[in-house]
C-alpha cells in the first residue's frame, strides 16, 4: 500500500513503525474471510483491509480519533486471525495497538463509556479489588434486565452477568516464593500468577505448580510481579500497560540472577501474548529494551514448555472425549497450535477439534463485556461447533474463553493443564467424567 506520511511524521517512531506495517499490505482482502467481525457483521470497516484503510486515513492525515474509527476499532477483537490468513506479513497487532493508543489520547468518549473503562482499569488488573468486586456483583445481579435496556449500561449487565456466583478461595501457593521439584531437578522456571485468573479459577496456577514441581522441575512465585499489562493495552492506556510491564520485567529479571530461569511460565494465552511482546512495547526505552527483550525470549505457555520437555508415561490415560478450543491469543498470538493437541492425545484423551476453530469465541479481554451482543453471536456460533464435536468436556487454555465458552455451554470448561495433570496423577478436574477411563500401558 502506497503510503504519503511527511518526513515530520516518521521522525515519531510509533507512526514509523505503523507505516511501514500499512507499506505490507497490498488490499488483497484475504484477511476478511477469516475476521469474525466481517464473517458476523459483514461489513468492510469491520474487516481488517477496511479497519486498515481507517487508521490509515487517521493516522497519515495526522487527525484525532473520531466516532466512525472508535466504533470500529471499538469492534476489533485483537483476535489476530488476519495476522495468521495475511500472506504478506501484515503486522496488524502493532498497528491496532498504536491506532487504540491514538484513540485514548485524542477522542473523548461519552462519559459513562470513560467511567466503565476507567473502572475495568481500576478492579481487573488487581485481584484484591477484582475480588471485592465479584463480591459487590451479587448485589447488582438483580438488575441485569435494567442495566440491559439501556445501552450506555450494557456493559454493567454483561459484567454481572459473567461473574460468577461463588469466587474460590485465593490461594496460598500464589505468594511469593519458591516450589521445590520433587527428586531430580530437571529446570527452574518461574510463573506468572497474573490477576483476574487468579481469582476466577486460582485451580489453573496450583495445578501448574503441583504438576511441574511433581516432573522436577522447580518453581518460583517471584515477588513484585502483578497483571501482565493486556487488560490497559488493549483499552490503549499504553503508559499503564507499559508500567505493568516494567514491573514484571523487573521482577523476572531479579529472579533470573538469583539462580536463572528455563522459562517464565504462563497459563493465560492471553497474557503471553502481551509478555512475549514485551521486548517489542519497551524498544524505545533505553533502561529496559533488553531485559525486556531476554523476559519476551523467556516466556513459554505451559503447554508449549512441557511439549519440550520429556514427559513420563501418565499415570491414567482418561480416554474422555475433549474438543480444544484454540484460544485466538494461542493460535493467532502465540501460534502454538499443535502442542497443547498432541499433549492431550498423549495423555490419553481423545482430542476433537471443533469447526471454524479459527473463530473467536467472542472472549477477547473486556470484550465481552464492552461488546455484549456480537460477543454473545460468536460465543454461541463457538458452542454449537463445539457440541458438534460430541466431546464432554471442553479444553482451552486461556481464562477469558473459559469463562465465555461456560457461559453458554452445558459440558465443563477445563484449563488444558487441569487434563494433563490428572492424567500424570493429579485430581480429577472437577465436573470431568471418569468415563472412558482406559487401563494406562
Ligand atoms: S484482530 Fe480479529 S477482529 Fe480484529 S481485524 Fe483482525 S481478524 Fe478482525
Ligand atoms: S490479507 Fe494482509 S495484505 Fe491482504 S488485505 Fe489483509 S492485511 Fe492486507
Amino acid at each position: 500500500m502506497q503510503t504519503n506520511f511527511l518526513p515530520e511524521q516518521l521522525a515519531d517512531p510509533d507512526v514509523a513503525e505503523s507505516e511501514k506495517i500499512l507499506r505490507k499490505c497490498v488490499h488483497c482482502g484475504f484477511c476478511t474471510a477469516t475476521c469474525p467481525t466481517y464473517v458476523t457483521l459483514g461489513n468492510e470497516l469491520d474487516s481488517p483491509r477496511g479497519r486498515i484503510y481507517l487508521i490509515k486515513d487517521m493516522l497519515e492525515n495526522g487527525r484525532p480519533a473520531d466516532k466512525e474509527i472508535v466504533t470500529h476499532i471499538d469492534r476489533c477483537l485483537s483476535c489476530l486471525a488476519c495476522m495468521t490468513t495475511c500472506p504478506s506479513g501484515v503486522n496488524y497487532m502493532h498497528l491496532v495497538d498504536h491506532a487504540r493508543a491514538h484513540i485514548q489520547e485524542t477522542y473523548k468518549r461519552p462519559l459513562l463509556d470513560r467511567l466503565i473503562r476507567a473502572m475495568l482499569a481500576f478492579v481487573l488488573p488487581y485481584p484484591r479489588r477484582f475480588r471485592a468486586a465479584l463480591k459487590l456483583a451479587k448485589l447488582g445481579k438483580p438488575f441485569i434486565g435494567l442495566f440491559e435496556k439501556i445501552p450506555a449500561l450494557k456493559p454493567l449487565g454483561a459484567m454481572l452477568k459473567l461473574a460468577p456466583a461463588s469466587i474460590p478461595a485465593a490461594s496460598p501457593m500464589a505468594l511469593p516464593g519458591v516450589h521445590a521439584g520433587q527428586g531430580a531437578k530437571r529446570g527452574r522456571v518461574a510463573i506468572l500468577t497474573g490477576c483476574a485468573q487468579s481469582v476466577l479459577d486460582p485451580g489453573i496456577n496450583d495445578t501448574t505448580i503441583s504438576l511441574l514441581t511433581r516432573l522436577g522441575i522447580e518453581v518460583v512465585v517471584p515477588p513484585a510481579e502483578g497483571c501482565c499489562g493486556a487488560l490497559v493495552h488493549h483499552m490503549g492506556r499504553e503508559e499503564a500497560a507499559l508500567a505493568s510491564a516494567r514491573q514484571n520485567v523487573d521482577a523476572w529479571t531479579r529472579a533470573v540472577e538469583q539462580g536463572g530461569l528455563d522459562a517464565i511460565i504462563v497459563t493465560a494465552s492471553g497474557c503471553g501474548t502481551t509478555i512475549k511482546d514485551y521486548g517489542f512495547m519497551l524498544r524505545l526505552d533505553p533502561a529496559y529494551a533488553d531485559k525486556a527483550a531476554r523476559v519476551s525470549a523467556l516466556a513459554k505457555d505451559v503447554t508449549e514448555y512441557l511439549a519440550a520437555i520429556d514427559l513420563p508415561e501418565p499415570m491414567r490415560k482418561p480416554g474422555t472425549i475433549v474438543a480444544y478450543h484454540s484460544a485466538c491469543s494461542m493460535q493467532h498470538g502465540q501460534k502454538i497450535t499443535r502442542q497443547p493437541k498432541e499433549l492431550l492425545a498423549k495423555a490419553g484423551f481423545i482430542v476433537r477439534e471443533p469447526r471454524e476453530g479459527h473463530l473467536c469465541c467472542g472472549s477477547a479481554g473486556t470484550y465481552n463485556i464492552m461488546q455484549s451482543e456480537i460477543s454473545a453471536r460468536l460465543r454461541d456460533r463457538k458452542v454449537k461447533n463445539i457440541v458438534a464435536t460430541g466431546a464432554s468436556v471442553v479444553a482451552t487454555g486461556n481464562i477469558g474463553c473459559i469463562t465465555q465458552i461456560a457461559s453458554a455451554a452445558s459440558m465443563p470448561v477445563v484449563h488444558t493443564i487441569k487434563l494433563l495433570d490428572w492424567a500424570y496423577g493429579g485430581p480429577r478436574p472437577d465436573g470431568v467424567a471418569e468415563d472412558g477411563l482406559i487401563a494406562a500401558e
